[in-house]
């Protein structure tokens, strides 16, 4: 794209399992804005809900994306940063109202989110506030950078449990966020950090990372439970087998998004072993710390991503067979 070009390509989703890759007006940026042009966008479990039609409270028309890299095009409250590669924090508070002023910013009544809110990252170009973004770190690749968004919710995930030191960690599902928050329990000092996942492929990727793994959560019986607990799958009914699988006494994060699932718990396997259950919505105000994990080594994007493929191939994510990649990543031609 040039700055004389009047229209972008983006994917947008129209309303229920209605999408195509469009031309849409160039976005402009509104006071304190930037526009950035795309260079990777990654897709997660939530995109593909948007796309398959699942998503319980998705706002249409709507362009998704918001794990990206890209370069800024203009930006003029942060000059300096025109012709960088960067990345940013898509979500913005409103810093006003009741859940903002707890300083639960990530609960904000009237938040604004890239790829949900307004306009994302799948097009050559969208428009965030400026004091979002952050240069893309040396030695990173545009690619890798798409994942620290989902390493700021790891990072939350992490935050909303009670210290991972010492303690003994599960994590079920090694998708994206589960092998990102498994390092994180390793970086922490977990006693030890196990993945349940019945994908072969996946548990090899675990351990890559150092991770250990089972393939079932049949496995987590007696002695060898976890008593901190990650769900990371998104799936409801693992939920009541995960509080099974947790030591009695000990806590379980719920991490992954399982839409309007709903799965049959007896309250009483949480009451009668005191569990304490601990939903994760968004990691918010975790891009700096998330750039510093991952530039300090503890933690390894490169394993967790596919093959990069040009955004005109989108339609490769509605393919359900086999095991999908755990972040597929798509360029556009400014990459
Ligand atoms: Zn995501
Ligand atoms: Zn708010």
């Amino acid at each position: 794209m040039t700055a004389v070009e009047d229209t972008v390509l983006a994917l947008v989703v129209r309303g229920h399992r209605e999408h195509s890759l469009e031309r849409v007006p160039r976005p402009v940026p509104g006071p304190g804005e930037a526009l950035v042009a795309v260079t990777h966008v990654a897709v997660c479990g939530t995109d593909l809900r948007l796309l398959r039609g699942t998503l319980h409270d998705a706002e249409y028309p709507v362009v998704p994306g918001h794990e990206w890299a890209g370069r800024v095009l203009e930006a003029p409250s942060r000059p300096e940063l025109v012709g960088r590669a960067v990345v940013g924090e898509g979500i913005t508070p409103c810093r006003a109202c009741a859940r903002c002023a707890e300083g639960k910013f990530n609960l904000c009544l009237d938040l604004d989110e890239v790829g949900f809110t307004r306009a994302g990252a799948f097009a050559e170009a969208f428009t965030l506030p400026a004091a979002n973004l952050r240069p893309l770190p040396e030695g990173l690749s545009g690619a890798e950078g798409c994942l620290l968004e989902p390493l700021c919710v790891a990072l939350h995930a992490v935050e909303r449990a009670p210290a991972v030191a010492g303690r003994d960690v599960g994590v079920i599902g090694a998708g994206a966020v589960g092998l990102l928050v498994a390092q994180l329990a390793l970086a922490g000092g977990a006693a030890s950090v196990t993945v349940a996942e019945p994908s072969a492929h996946r548990r090899g990727i675990a351990a890559e990372l150092g991770v250990g793994s089972v393939d079932s959560l049949a496995e987590w019986a007696g002695d060898t439970q976890p008593d901190l607990v990650f769900d990371a799958t998104g799936v409801a009914a693992v939920f009541p087998q995960g509080i099974q699988a947790t030591r009695p006494g000990g806590d379980y994060v719920l991490v992954g998004y399982s839409g309007e699932e709903s799965a049959h718990v007896e309250p009483s396997t949480i009451m009668l072993r005191e569990i304490s259950v601990h939903g994760v919505l968004s990691g918010f105000d975790q891009i700096d710390r998330a750039i510093e994990v991952v530039t300090s080594g503890a933690v390894r994007l490169g394993p967790l991503l596919g093959q990069a493929l040009p955004i005109a191939d989108y339609r490769v994510l509605l393919d359900e067979s086999g095991v999908p990649p755990l972040r597929s990543v798509f360029v556009t031609d400014h990459a």
